[in-house]
C-alpha cells in the first residue's frame, strides 16, 4: 500500500456532476464552471453548475428520501450510527487520494490536508456515537397526564460550505444531520468543489439511501440562494463571511423562517501578558494568525502585547513571520498559496490599507514568487483600534501587533468589535486567565493554546460571528425538534 504521507501530485478528477438519489446527472441548464489550481492559476477541470432547477431536483429527492414510512425514515438509529462510521471507513481507505484532490483545489499544504480530514473523519466518527443516544425526557407535569419529548429530526436540511476547510466543513454539516436522521443538500463552495464531489460519491458505497444525500456545486447567489428561499428546506446550516451570513438569515426569514446556523467571521484577540516563556508564545502567535494561510475563521488577527515585552516580542515575532515556509502545497511547506485572485487582491489592499494608516510593516507585504496567489507572511506593528487591519477581517497570513498596559483596558479593546468567534489569552497567572476568560465576548477562548478545536466541544460565535453551535452535544441540538407528546391517562400516580 502507498504511504499517505506521499501525495499523489497529478490526481485523477472522477466526478464533476451534480449529485441526486445517489445518481451524477448535468446541471439542467447545460451550464458548467472552472475550478482553479491556485498554486499554478491553471484551471483543473470544468464542473457542473447547479442553479435554482438542480436544487428543486435536489430538494425534492431529498423530500422523498424523508417520507414517513421511507427507508430512511425506517432505519434504526444505532444503523444510522454505522452508515457514518462506514462513511468514515471509506473516507481513510482514500484518504491519500482525497487529501491530494484537496491540495490540488485549494492549495493548501499536502500534510494540512492530512490534518484537515484526519479531524473531519474524527467528527464523523463523534457522531456516528450519537445516533442512538441523543434522547428526549419524561416530565411530571401537573394533572393526569404522561408527558414526554421526541427529538425528531428537522426535515430537509440545506448546507452551504465555505472554500477554506471544505471536508473538514462538509463533515461538520453532514455528520450531525445524518446522525440525527435528516436528509442533505449540500453546495460546497465554487472554488473547491471536487472532494466534495468524491465524498458525494462514497455515500451511495457506503450504503445510504437514494436521497439522504445530495450535492449541488454551482455559485452562492444562484444555486446557495435557491437553497435558501426554497419553501420545503426547513433547515439552513451555513459556513461562511458575515455579509453573506446576514443576506442567508433575511432569505430564511423570508421564506419560511428555517431554522439557521451561521459560522461567520472573527477578528479574534489574542492577548499575551509578559509573564509568559515569549519564545513559544511568538511561535504560538505567529500560527494563531497565519495557519492556513490566515484564512481562517478564528485567526488570531490582532496580537496585543504587554507593553513590558512588546519590543522583544515585536522583535522575534519579525524573526518568526521570516522564517515561515511558503511555497509548493506539495512539499513540507507551511503557507500555500491563497484561494483565489479576489482574495488575493483583497488581501494586498487591505496591506496596503495597514501602511497608509500608519501601521509599521515589519516584513513581508508583498507577493510571493511571480506564479500563484502566494503571499508573503506579513507583520505590522504598533497597530491602533480603528485602522482598516485592526478591525476588517483580512484573511490573510498578517499578523497585526497592538501594545497594552493593563488587563481592563486590553479587556476592552479585545471585545470593541462586531465579531465574537474566539480568543485567546497567554499568562501563567490564574486570576489574569480568569478575569479575561469570563470578560471577553467570545464563542471559544484559550489559555496559553491556540486553535485546539476538538469534535467533542462547541464551537460558534458571539455577536455577529454566528448563531448557534456546532460541534459537540450542542451541535446535535441544531438538527433535532423537539416534539412535546402529551397523554390523557386515567389516573397518574407518584
Ligand atoms: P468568502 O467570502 O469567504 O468566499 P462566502 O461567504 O462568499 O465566503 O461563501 C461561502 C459559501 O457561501 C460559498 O459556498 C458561497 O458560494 C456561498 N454563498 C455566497 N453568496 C451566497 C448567497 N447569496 N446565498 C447563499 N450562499 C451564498
Amino acid at each position: 500500500m502507498s504511504d499517505v504521507n506521499t501525495p499523489i501530485k497529478n490526481p485523477e478528477v472522477k466526478f464533476t456532476q451534480i449529485f441526486i438519489n445517489n445518481e451524477w446527472v448535468d446541471s439542467v441548464s447545460g451550464r458548467t464552471f472552472p475550478t482553479i489550481n491556485p498554486a499554478t492559476t491553471e484551471k483543473i477541470t470544468l464542473v457542473q453548475e447547479g442553479d435554482k432547477a438542480d436544487v428543486d431536483k435536489a430538494v425534492a429527492a431529498a423530500k422523498e428520501a424523508f417520507k414517513l414510512g421511507s427507508p430512511w425514515r425506517r432505519m434504526n438509529a444505532s444503523d444510522r450510527g454505522r452508515l457514518l462510521n462506514k462513511y468514515a471507513d471509506l473516507l481513510e481507505r482514500d484518504l491519500q487520494y482525497i487529501c491530494s484532490l484537496e491540495t490540488l483545489d485549494n492549495g493548501k499544504p499536502y500534510h494540512t490536508s492530512i490534518g484537515d480530514l484526519t479531524f473531519a473523519i474524527k467528527v464523523i466518527r463523534y457522531y456516528a456515537g450519537w445516533a442512538d443516544k441523543n434522547t428526549g425526557k419524561t416530565i411530571p407535569v401537573d394533572g393526569d397526564f404522561f408527558c414526554y419529548t421526541r427529538h425528531e429530526p428537522v426535515g430537509i436540511c440545506g448546507q452551504i460550505i465555505p472554500w477554506n476547510y471544505p471536508m473538514l466543513m462538509y463533515s461538520w454539516k453532514f455528520a450531525p444531520a445524518l446522525a440525527m436522521g435528516n436528509a442533505i443538500v449540500i453546495k460546497p463552495a465554487e472554488q473547491t468543489p471536487l472532494t466534495c464531489l468524491y465524498a458525494a460519491s462514497l455515500v451511495a458505497e457506503a450504503g445510504f439511501p437514494p436521497g439522504v444525500v445530495n450535492v449541488v456545486p454551482g455559485y452562492g447567489p444562484t444555486a446557495g440562494a435557491a437553497l435558501t428561499a426554497h419553501p420545503d428546506v426547513n433547515k439552513v446550516a451555513f459556513t461562511g463571511s458575515t455579509e453573506v451570513g446576514q443576506i442567508i438569515m433575511q432569505a430564511s426569514g423570508a421564506s419560511n423562517l428555517k431554522r439557521t446556523t451561521l459560522e461567520l467571521g472573527g477578528k479574534s484577540p489574542n492577548v499575551i501578558f509578559p509573564d509568559v516563556d515569549i519564545d513559544k508564545v511568538v511561535d504560538f502567535a505567529n500560527d494563531a494568525a497565519m495557519t492556513n494561510m490566515g484564512q481562517c475563521c478564528i485567526a488570531g488577527s490582532r496580537t496585543y502585547v504587554h507593553e513590558d515585552i512588546y519590543e522583544e516580542f515585536v522583535k522575534k515575532t519579525i524573526e518568526r513571520a521570516k522564517k515561515r515556509t511558503v511555497g509548493d502545497p506539495w512539499t513540507k511547506v507551511e503557507n500555500g498559496p491563497q484561494i483565489d485572485e479576489e482574495q488575493f487582491n483583497k488581501i494586498l489592499g487591505l496591506i496596503k490599507a495597514g501602511q497608509e494608516d500608519g501601521a509599521k510593516l515589519e516584513c513581508g507585504g508583498g507577493r510571493h514568487g511571480d506564479c500563484g496567489y502566494f503571499i508573503q507572511p506579513t507583520v505590522f506593528s504598533d497597530v491602533t483600534d480603528n485602522m482598516r487591519i485592526a478591525r476588517e477581517e483580512i484573511f490573510g497570513p498578517v499578523q497585526s501587533i497592538f501594545k497594552f498596559k493593563t488587563m481592563d483596558e486590553v479587556l476592552e479593546r479585545a471585545n470593541d468589535t462586531s465579531y465574537g468567534l474566539a480568543a485567546a489569552i497567554f499568562t501563567n497567572d490564574i486570576n489574569t486567565a480568569m478575569t479575561y476568560t469570563q470578560g471577553v465576548k467570545a464563542g471559544t477562548v484559550w489559555v496559553n493554546c491556540y486553535e485546539v478545536v476538538n469534535a467533542q466541544a462547541p464551537f460558534g460565535g458571539f455577536k455577529m460571528s454566528g448563531l448557534g453551535r456546532e460541534l459537540g452535544e450542542y451541535g446535535l441540538s441544531q438538527y433535532t425538534e423537539v416534539k412535546n407528546v402529551v397523554i390523557k391517562i386515567p389516573e397518574k400516580n407518584s
